[in-house]
């Protein structure tokens, strides 16, 4: 619990009125530099007038300047560049994948991504490809297997529900993934840890 008690530090953020919302919904230029709104789900901030998605209204936190919203760690939106310069390419991927170790367990596709982060999908696909040398699928399934591997280990759960808990939940399909990536399947991975007590000692049953 205890949440909320940060708003307190949250001194200089302008409440979302119905105006600033509607100015959102409606990409209402006029409203630009007046106010900027940042999506805590992306860490991304943009001016009123950015033709982005529509942010879910929970999500969303109003700044009165640029540099409020920077000092709190969001960064500015690609598309409408509320500072009026590009996001360095590295810092976007950065928040992408981020987004990505974040919500591996939720269905993604390069669109969704490619909207919620305000680019096209091809310049996103290229960009990320060339700053972090895997394609944006490569990337988020190796987080997906980690976190299947690790669930392996450390729990008895099925196969089948680590497959769908780490946003693979077609079986076949995650185990394919995962014997592809680490040359035996989920099966066999759990076994073998098993057969060395790792499991047994440090797994989910431990009370500490
Ligand atoms: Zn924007």
């Amino acid at each position: 619990m205890g949440e909320g008690v940060t708003n307190m530090n949250t001194a200089k953020e302008e409440a979302l009125t119905e105006e600033k919302w509607e100015a959102i919904v409606g990409n209402d230029a006029s409203y630009d530099f007046v106010f900027f709104y940042a999506v805590k789900s992306t860490g991304i901030f943009c001016r009123p007038s950015c033709k982005s998605k529509v942010p879910n209204r929970a999500n969303v936190r109003i700044f009165r300047t640029a540099e409020e919203a920077i000092r709190e760690e969001f960064r500015p939106c690609k598309r409408c560049k509320p500072t009026g310069e590009r996001l360095p390419d590295r810092e976007w991927v950065d928040a992408i994948a981020r987004y990505m170790e974040r919500h591996y367990d939720c269905a993604m596709t390069l669109n969704m991504l490619a909207e919620m982060f305000h680019g096209s999908p091809y310049h996103l696909h290229r960009t990320f490809k060339k700053i972090m040398n895997a394609t944006p699928v490569a990337y988020l399934q190796g987080i997906r297997l980690d976190k299947a591997r690790e669930l392996l280990a450390q729990t008895n759960i099925s196969i089948a529900e680590i497959g769908s808990r780490v946003g693979l939940p077609n079986p076949s399909y995650f185990i394919s993934l995962f014997k592809r990536k680490f040359g035996i399947t989920p099966y066999e991975y759990r076994k073998r840890i098993m057969g060395t007590g790792i499991w047994t000692q440090g797994g989910a049953f431990d009370e500490k």
